[in-house]
């Protein structure tokens, strides 16, 4: 059923900051994903014009979500009309980001490229809660930093991972506002992670960001296999 494309109803279109918002679907019957994955989501009469989004909710939550920055191309101009009962055509794009719990994850966040960790993060939470009632333990402690810029104070999701941050013992959280603080450098990653020799990096935001903290991690000699990259590409400033 993954690979058809489908049609999902809008529920709400929610703002979440002054420049976004969220949209939340019914999810189809049966349908299924992993944390981190993406799907193209396209209009019902403009079949071809497709754009790419992370789901930020977690195969654990009820609904779909997809988060998106306000922009002004015909496409996010009608994005931000949707409403209530419309409807949208979705192709799944797969899961190049995902997560693996068996290592130290170093998460790091530009601005809207909070929403794959946002859909990890809630998945690693429902599951602790679920095992917490049960009385197991799949044994996945490991330490979780994520390291989350933007621009402003306005961080999306904050509250979110704020509540997640009560039951996840093993998450530090590092907001870094790049106005104030400038951006992300060496010297600052090294100051807030304790980077081990089986870390796994993940970094997701626009592709100047992408691009500018990979070069952080290559000059650090962390080898390119423990580096994964989530390029939000259509955003064409840092
Ligand atoms: C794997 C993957 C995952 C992705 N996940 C997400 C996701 O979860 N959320 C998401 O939002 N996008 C995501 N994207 C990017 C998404 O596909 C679009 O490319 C992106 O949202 C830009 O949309 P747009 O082309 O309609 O342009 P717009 O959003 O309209 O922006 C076009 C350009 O104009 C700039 N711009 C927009 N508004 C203004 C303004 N008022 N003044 C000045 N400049 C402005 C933008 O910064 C951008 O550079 C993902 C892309 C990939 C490849």
């Amino acid at each position: 059923m993954n690979n058809d494309l489908m049609t999902i109803t809008v529920k709400e279109n929610r703002q979440d900051t002054a420049d976004c918002h969220t949209l939340i679907f019914t999810r189809p019957d049966g349908f299924i994903f992993t944390p981190g994955e993406c799907a193209d989501l396209s209009f019902p009469d403009s079949e071809m014009n497709f754009k790419t989004f992370s789901f930020s909710s977690s195969p654990t939550e009820v609904d779909l979500m997809v988060t998106y920055r306000d922009g002004w191309t015909d496409y996010k101009l009608r994005l931000a009309k949707l409403d209530r009962g419309d409807e949208m055509k979705m192709r799944i794009y797969g899961n190049t980001f995902n997560y693996h719990p068996e290592h130290h994850a170093v998460f790091i966040a530009g601005g809207i490229g909070i929403t794959p960790f946002r859909s990890m993060l809630k998945f690693i939470w429902d599951n602790m809660r679920s095992e917490k009632k049960d009385k197991t333990n799949s044994g996945n402690n490991n330490q979780i930093d994520l390291i989350y810029l933007n621009n402003t104070e306005e961080f999306v999701f904050k509250e979110d991972l704020d509540e997640i941050k009560q039951i996840i013992s093993n998450l530090n959280i590092h907001y870094i506002v790049t106005q104030k603080e400038g951006r992300l450098t060496r010297e600052k990653l090294e100051k807030l992670v304790k980077f081990r020799s089986d870390s796994i990096n993940y970094i997701s935001g626009p592709p100047g960001m992408v691009d500018a903290t990979v070069e952080i991690l290559e000059s650090m000699k962390i080898e390119n296999i423990r580096i994964k990259t989530d390029s939000f590409d259509g955003y064409v400033e840092n």
